[in-house]
This record gives C-alpha cells, structure tokens and sequence, in this order.
C-alpha cells in the first residue's frame, strides 16, 4: 500500500488487528481506519474491526516484497501490532522469511510488545523457522530464483544473524513507556534499534539512568588500548580507535534512530513543541538521527495554540526552524 508515513515508502499489512494496549493506542489510528468503508471491502478487515484482538494473516500482502526490485523502506503491520499476543510464531517466521529473502529492502517494524519480541529473536536457529517457512508457503513465489530446495537451504544458513536489513523499533510515548520498553528492545538481538515518541504525551527524557548524560542513544564505544572513549558518529562506524588505531571493544547496544510527533485525528491530545525540542537537542547530543514527523493536531507553544494550516501538523515547513529535521539512520550494524 503506498503511503503517507513520512519515514517509510511502503507498508505492507501481511497481518491486521490489534487491541488496545497504553495510553499510546487510546486513539489508534489503525482501529478507525478498519471501520472505514474503504478497508470494510476487504474481508480481513471485516474479521478484525472489532479491534478486540482478533488477527488475520493476508498472504497476498507478505509477497508483495519479493516483486519489487527497487530498494525500498518497507513499514510492516501498520495495521497490526506483528508481536501482538495472538500472532502465531508462525505468522512471525513469514514474515521473518521475506525479509531475508529481499536484502534490497529495508524492513521497518514497530512494537508495543517488545517483550514477545525478545521472546521471539532469543530462540535458538532460528534460520532453520525461517527456511521451513519459505519452503511451505513461500515457494511458490521464489522458487525459479532458487532453482532447488537445497540452494534455498543455502540461503539461509549464509544469512547473518541480526538480519541487516531489520530495522526493530517500539513505541514510547510517554516516559512510563520509554522506561519500561526501551530496556526490553536493547536486550533484543537487532541490527538496528529506533523508538517512536509518537504520539507524544509528555516530555521524555532518554538519558534517565545514565551519568554521563549520554543515556540510551549514541554509541558510546572505548579503546581498549588508550581508553579513549566517544560517541560514534551515526554515519561511521569506526572498528579501529581513532586515536592508537587499535581495535575497538565492540559496542553497548543502543537506540540508534528516533521519530517523534503529536497526535493527529479527532479529539487529539496537546502536543507541546517543547517536548519535540526536548527530544531534538537529546539526539543531537548523542549524534543520533531524528525525524520530526508531525507537530500534531493539537500542538502547543510556549503554552498557546501553534495552529498550523495542514490538520496534523505535518508540513515541515510549518515547524519552527530548530524542528525542521527529518533524518535517517545511515549505520546498520551493532
Ligand atoms: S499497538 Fe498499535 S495497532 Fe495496536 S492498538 Fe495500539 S496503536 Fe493500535
């Protein structure tokens, strides 16, 4: 489906449905939209739109990938939660399969439920999930890439583990949120790790329990040998100290991309800009990317209305000069 989520090309919907979680999902966006008489022609959303928990796979959405050549940035479940209790492993294995099948797309996946997550990524061989899933439901789609069973079977014992091209995201909209979730996605096994602060109810701080100020983001990384120590600029990843040209210790694992906004839609909670800004200077401090999506529908400065023209406040040109910041990660390795 194309897209207007500013930070990705593409999304795909291999499952939909979901139930309410934090205050995050009280106006979810995707529990409005599967009511809609243009989601209501297809009948998965029929099945779900009750948004009490109830899933369905939609098949015709996982392969979509695997016909695109062109690189693009993929965002999976925008209209489900993929680590959502009630999706099966085995839906999980899927979706886990396509991208390993199609390095030339980078995969964007955002969860309330980092702790199925970790459940998930910590199970032992989990190539060989993935190669059985390929082969039962896949092969239809790739087999004349692969020429034989066995060739595919190769595939996926080369594949690295993290998966490169796995961006692993969960949300944190308030500090509750951040405190509990962003802990539970360091200890998962990611190439790249990113939050969304969307939709932003209060103002987070991200260097909580941390003394140096760095908190979790940046790459904070030390030389062995001379004991110089900085944070590694987002768009290098030095592997040899900059100083002795020793080799460095290997990296705390870290939050390496943020998004942030307020909320749109009817009845949208206030967004203060401070909190945007709070959260801007945070990743400028730790060298970490940040795209500022949206002010949201309900934005305030310096304790009056900002009224912007676009309803959800997402015209960059309509954000103050210091907001106007839509990056990406360039590193994709821990
Ligand atoms: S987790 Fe996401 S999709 Fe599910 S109810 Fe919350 S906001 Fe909606």
């Amino acid at each position: 489906m194309s897209t207007n989520i500013e930070w990705c090309d593409e999304t795909i919907n291999p499952i939909v449905g979901c139930s309410r979680l934090s205050e995050g999902c009280k106006h979810c966006y995707a529990a409005t939209a599967a009511k809609s008489s243009r989601l209501q022609q297809f009948s998965q959303y029929q099945t779900v739109s009750e948004w009490d928990g109830t899933v369905e796979f939609v098949k015709s959405q996982l392969i979509k990938p695997l016909h695109w050549r062109k690189p693009k940035k993929i965002f999976v479940c925008s209209m489900a939660d993929l680590f959502h209790a009630n999706v099966p492993f085995e839906w999980i294995d899927q979706v886990m399969a396509v991208v390993a099948l199609c390095p030339q797309h980078t995969f964007q996946v955002l969860t309330k439920r980092p702790e199925r997550a970790l459940k998930y990524f910590r199970q032992p061989q989990l190539w060989v999930k993935w190669y059985e899933a390929a082969k039962e439901h896949l092969w239809g789609a790739i087999g004349e890439n692969f020429g034989g069973l066995i060739n595919l079977q190769q595939y996926f014992i080369d594949q690295p583990f993290p998966l490169p091209n796995l961006w692993l995201g969960t949300s944190t909209e308030n500090q509750a949120m951040a405190d509990k979730r962003i802990p539970i996605l360091l200890q998962i096994p990611a190439s790249l790790r990113f939050l969304s602060c969307e939709p932003l109810l209060e103002e987070i701080t991200l260097s909580r329990y941390h003394n140096n100020g760095i908190g979790y983001l940046g790459h904070k990384i030390k030389c062995p040998n001379c004991g110089v120590t900085g944070i590694n600029p987002p768009d290098k990843y030095y592997q040899y100290c900059w100083q002795c040209n020793s080799e460095m210790e290997r990296k705390e694992p870290t939050i390496s991309w943020i998004i942030c906004g307020g909320e749109s839609g009817p009845n949208s909670r206030p967004c203060h800009i401070e909190w945007i800004e709070s959260i801007v200077i945070q990743c400028q401090e730790s060298n970490t990317p940040v795209f500022v999506k949206q002010l949201g529908a309900n934005a305030h400065h310096q304790g009056q209305r900002f009224k912007t023209r676009d309803k959800k406040g997402g015209e960059i040109e309509e954000f103050p000069e210091q907001l106007r910041i839509r990056e990406f990660p360039v590193l994709v390795r821990d």
